[in-house]
């Protein structure tokens, strides 16, 4: 009789251990995922930078805006000054005076011009693998019947989206724009769908241009 009680309540001891023990494994697996991805995203970011930076000429680079005057936030994980939230900062940050001019860091076409989100209002621009993007800027985006184009007519800037630009060209100005706390150039580099960091790249152009 007692052994006929017992029977049942290992049986419940045994299914509440392999319960346990599923669900550990999932959140292990899930856990691991998680790494994976977050890894992913980094080696991705440098992967790029290593192999293409170095091998690159960047002798007919241009210095992207005009009266720099700090690098204020760097590219990668930080705390949002914003709401304090760790983020992934996907470009470099170049304090600048309210209206300094930005220049078109290399010759290429203008892929979209845009407005109303973060980034403000901003120029992305396509050259080769290359995808460099410049947000807070002055000015808005208007519509035509042959096409969008940023204007910022205080500044004496117009950019036509689909329009080809030489390098060092003024693409736009400093402004406040979007989502930022200061007057500052918020630069993005990708290479073939890949985040790049901005100052890797800066780093290596001087070398080469000094
Ligand atoms: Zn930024």
């Amino acid at each position: 009789m007692a052994q006929i009680l017992r029977q049942p309540r290992m049986i419940d001891y045994l299914r509440v251990k392999f319960l346990r023990f599923f669900l550990l494994a999932i959140a292990t697996v899930l856990i691991c995922l998680g790494l994976a991805a977050f890894q992913q995203e980094r080696i991705e970011a440098s992967d790029a930078s290593e192999t293409t930076i170095a091998s690159t000429t960047w002798q007919h680079g241009s210095f992207p805006v005009e009266n720099f005057q700090s690098y204020t936030s760097p590219f990668g994980y930080r705390i949002s000054p914003i709401d304090g939230k760790r983020q992934f900062h996907n470009g470099l940050d170049m304090a600048a005076p309210l209206g300094s001019y930005v220049r078109n860091w290399w010759t290429g076409k203008v892929l979209e011009v845009s407005d109303g989100t973060v980034c403000g209002t901003s120029v992305k621009i396509q050259s080769g693998g290359w995808q460099h993007v410049y947000c807070h800027l002055d000015g808005h985006v208007e519509t035509a019947a042959n096409g969008r184009y940023l204007l910022d007519r205080s500044g004496g800037i117009q950019i036509w989206q689909g329009q080809e630009l030489p390098v060092g060209a003024r693409i736009g100005r400093v402004g406040m724009t979007g989502r930022t706390t200061g007057p500052h150039l918020h630069w993005t580099l990708r290479y073939n769908g890949s985040y790049v960091d901005p100052a890797l790249v800066l780093k290596e152009m001087f070398k080469q241009q000094a």
